[in-house]
């Protein structure tokens, strides 16, 4: 699995349709600063569900949106498109090639799409979930992050682990069953409190 083409419309500074196609390998963005190679990142975590509008270095998530220059009117949507290659299966989906999308529009919400077919954000993190790219987006590693995960707490670095190599899923399913064995037994304990008031 690699990420195979990147395609920003109207986001942040991209107003007009730019697309990044992405070889196998290790990928360098190079430009000027305040040239757009942070909105790059951006963009790839937001159209993989990023929900905090500080982490795509802005104030609300309406920012993602042109918000317009001296030369060029504001728009009122954003749109991302990532397509990923899925050759070797690691995407628990039948295709070679799978598309995320995602709009957003001035007035609010996010629409979510994949491979053209709409879908909620739920199925976009399931999809992407068991690639190692949680929900955290831990994958991508902005400037000054790895400070922060070099000073991180043992606890809070082991959890950056377990989401990359997939166990923090398997733990929440685990405490949600615990959670439901507890509420059973629970259940169990008044039924057999009924059956001996009967007796
Ligand atoms: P550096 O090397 O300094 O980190 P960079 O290449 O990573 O810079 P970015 O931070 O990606 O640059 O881009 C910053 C530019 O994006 C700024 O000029 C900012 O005005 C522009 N920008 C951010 N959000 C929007 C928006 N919603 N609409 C228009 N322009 C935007």
């Amino acid at each position: 699995m690699y990420l195979k083409k990147l395609t920003l419309r109207g986001f942040k500074s991209f107003a007009s349709a730019t697309t990044l196609v992405f070889e196998p390998g290790i990928t360098c963005v190079v430009g000027p600063n305040g040239s757009g190679k942070s909105n790059v990142v951006d963009a790839l975590s937001w159209v993989m569900g990023e929900q905090g509008a500080k982490t795509l270095r802005g104030g609300k998530m309406e920012d993602v949106i042109f918000a317009g220059t001296a030369k060029r009117a504001p728009l009122g949507r954003a749109e991302v498109e990532l397509t990923i290659d899925n050759t070797d299966g690691a995407l628990p989906i039948e295709y070679a090639e799978v598309t995320i999308t995602r709009t957003m529009f001035r007035s609010g919400g996010s629409e979510y799409a994949i491979n053209g077919t709409p879908a909620r954000l739920l199925d976009v993190q399931e999809l992407l979930s068991d690639s190692g790219i949680g929900r955290e987006m831990h994958v991508i590693v902005g400037q000054g992050q790895l400070d922060a995960i070099l000073q991180a707490t043992p606890e809070s670095r082991r959890g950056f682990i377990e989401e990359a190599a997939g166990v923090l899923k398997h733990r929440k399913r685990k405490e949600k069953a615990l959670r439901k064995l507890e509420s059973t037994n629970a259940n169990l304990e008044r039924l057999q409190d009924l059956v001996g008031e009967l007796q």
